[in-house]
């Protein structure tokens, strides 16, 4: 089965007279385990369809079905759920708090949440995700002493605090320099390694060939939609004998 299945979906902005079809008749299939990339120029849909995934925002037509239930039409409270117990989100800017330490800015998903379960064993859970992203020798410094890279890495940790079912990632890697765009990205290749389903818009081409499926959007529709082999990191191309 997969995680999510998007069926005709569609989002129509009305602006007085004029009607903008931001999604226009989008069906896919993304199964768990997968590193997908949503590529396409500006205007194309692309954070419309990840606010729709995201559950942020809900669709004017078609059906979403998210791990075997029809979550098209479900109220602003269990949009909420969602967001909060099977996504992590991950922004360009990072997002993180200046005066709360590392492993305090990991746990704020955990501080927000009103799930008993969520509050069980926080903090290890947050060393837990700090250890998958490298960071654990910097638990307790601030954002401002950390660089651009470490910063996006403890807002990788922070998307996983709560063992997502999905990661969604709006152009991750816009402010970072080239080497630290290859640690995000091969973070990212590392995480779907070990399970996780992980979808990322970008407007990159360079960025898109990390991924293992790509799917290009252009005015609202899918316009490609393919498998490729990803990218290595370059510390990998290294150690595979290739150049990097
Ligand atoms: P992308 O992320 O690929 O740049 P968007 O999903 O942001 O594209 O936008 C797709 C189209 O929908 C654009 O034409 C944009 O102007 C329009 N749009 C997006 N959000 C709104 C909104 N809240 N109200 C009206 N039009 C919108
Ligand atoms: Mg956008």
């Amino acid at each position: 089965m997969a995680l999510i299945e998007l069926e005709q979906l569609r989002k129509t902005y009305h602006m007085g007279e004029e009607s903008v079809h931001a999604l226009d008749g989008v069906s896919l299939e993304i199964p768990e385990r997968q590193f997908v990339a949503i590529l396409g120029p500006s205007g194309s849909g692309k954070s419309t369809l990840m606010h729709m995934l995201g559950f942020m925002d809900t669709p004017t037509g078609g059906r979403m079905v998210f791990d075997g239930k029809d979550v098209t039409h479900i109220n602003v409270t269990q949009r909420a759920w969602y967001r909060c117990n099977r996504i992590g989100f991950v922004f360009q800017a990072f997002n993180l708090l200046p005066r709360l330490s590392v492993l305090d800015n990991v746990l704020l998903p955990v501080v927000y949440s009103r799930e008993l379960e969520n509050k069980k064993h926080a903090r290890e859970r947050a060393l837990e995700a700090l250890e998958r992203v490298g960071l654990t020798p910097r638990a307790k410094h601030l954002p401002s002493q950390l660089s651009g890279g470490e910063r996006q890495r403890v807002a990788i940790a922070r998307a996983l605090i709560n063992h997502p079912r999905l990661i969604l990632a709006d152009e991750p890697t816009g402010n970072l320099d080239s080497k630290n765009v290859d640690r995000i990205l091969s973070l990212f290749g590392q995480l779907k390694e070990e399970g996780q389903t992980i979808i990322m818009v970008t407007h990159d081409l360079h960025v898109s060939s990390y991924a293992q499926r790509v799917i290009s959007m252009r005015d609202g529709q899918v316009e490609k939609d393919f498998l490729q082999t990803p990218r290595l990191s370059g510390a990998d191309a290294v150690a595979a004998g290739g150049r990097l």
